[in-house]
């Protein structure tokens, strides 16, 4: 199974894309987690992709398709996998078709998770993550056990510099004018599955697993 998970920023792609890649035994391929990883370990790419994530502006799409590129063709994607925040923009978009051409393969669904904006940025500035295994938390809806410490890993929880209120203004901006566009993209391919957001946690994964595959 191959798929992609879309939505706005705090949409909950991030957490449904760990559920579903989970359950369904697929590689999860997140390149915002792959930024924020070669971030942490302060390699060329990391400092070069944390000029533009820091300030809530999209990571070049050249340097973003390259690394998508070289992920799908590892051994562990064969079995199938989960694109979560990938593409962002039209162009990327194309290029996937064309990595895809390359590769012989075909996306199978796109979920999208379609939540009202204004719902956003409360949610997103209140979100926390953990710092060493990348576990999100919320300030009021899902709270760590002991604060300031991640459930499952025991490690620091913190804010991510690009949720700050600012920032996310600008996120949501940015996704309206270039991401947004790939709904009608998919949608003309008939790949799309639109769930209402506003659900919980549980509710989407349900409403995913019996109505988008
Ligand atoms: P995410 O974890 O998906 O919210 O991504 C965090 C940040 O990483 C985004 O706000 C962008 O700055 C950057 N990023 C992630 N995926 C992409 C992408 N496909 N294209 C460009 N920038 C990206």
């Amino acid at each position: 199974m191959r798929l992609l998970v879309m939505g706005p920023p705090g949409s909950g792609k991030g957490t449904q894309a760990a559920i579903l890649s989970d359950k369904l035994n697929i590689a999860h391929i997140s390149t915002g987690e792959m930024f924020r990883d070669a971030i942490k370990v302060g390699s060329e790419l990391g400092e070069l992709a944390a000029r533009y994530i820091n300030k809530g502006e999209l990571v070049p799409d050249e340097i973003t398709e390259a690394i998508v590129k070289e992920r799908l063709g590892q051994e562990d994607c064969r079995k199938g996998y989960l694109l979560d925040g990938f593409p962002r923009t039209l162009t990327q978009g194309r290029a996937l078709d064309s990595i895809l051409l390359d590769l012989r393969n075909d996306i199978d669904c796109v979920i999208y998770l379609d939540v009202p904006t204004q719902d956003i940025v409360s949610r997103l500035t209140a979100r926390r993550i953990c710092g060493v295994c990348g576990a999100v938390y919320h300030l009021q809806e899902k709270i760590p056990r002991e604060e300031g410490v991640c459930d499952l890993c025991g490690g620091k929880i913190v804010q991510r510099e690009d949720d700050t209120e600012e920032t996310v203004r600008k996120r949501l901006s940015i996704y309206n004018d270039a991401t947004r566009p790939l709904v009608d993209f998919y949608q003309q391919k008939k790949l799309l599955c639109t769930i209402a957001g506003n659900l919980s946690i549980d509710e989407t994964t349900e409403r995913i697993m019996s109505g988008c595959f």
